[in-house]
């Protein structure tokens, strides 16, 4: 693979788009800014386009997603009551713009 994985990755975004890499040895599906499968050690990732859709892992100073793709990354939640941000809710992507005008993911609680 020729091209930065990260620069691939915030190019997607920059166009409203979540990209991520599968490996094309064992098909794990990895964050954009992956190198290597983190399964198998290959180098011979192929990009795809994530859906969007996913559920909160983990909670902590960030949240953690897990995309329907199977990957998972680091992210922010769109402000909402405590109560509805819990392990497992179902979130969808969407993009907020940074003060220097590049798009941000962050994530948007869904009716559960
Ligand atoms: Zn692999």
């Amino acid at each position: 693979m020729k091209a930065d994985p990260s620069a691939m990755f915030h190019d997607g975004l920059a166009h409203g788009e979540l990209r991520y890499l599968r490996c094309r040895w064992c098909a794990t599906s990895l964050p954009g800014f992956s190198v290597l499968c983190t399964s198998c050690g290959g180098a011979d990732l192929a990009w795809e386009l994530s859906s969007g859709n996913g559920r909160i892992h983990a909670l902590g100073s960030s949240a953690v997603v897990e995309l329907d793709e199977g990957f998972r990354i680091r992210a922010e939640l769109a402000p909402a009551p405590a109560h509805q941000i819990w392990q497992g809710a179902p979130v969808r992507l969407e993009f907020a713009s940074s003060s220097d005008g590049s798009a941000r993911p962050v994530f948007r609680l869904t009716a559960a």
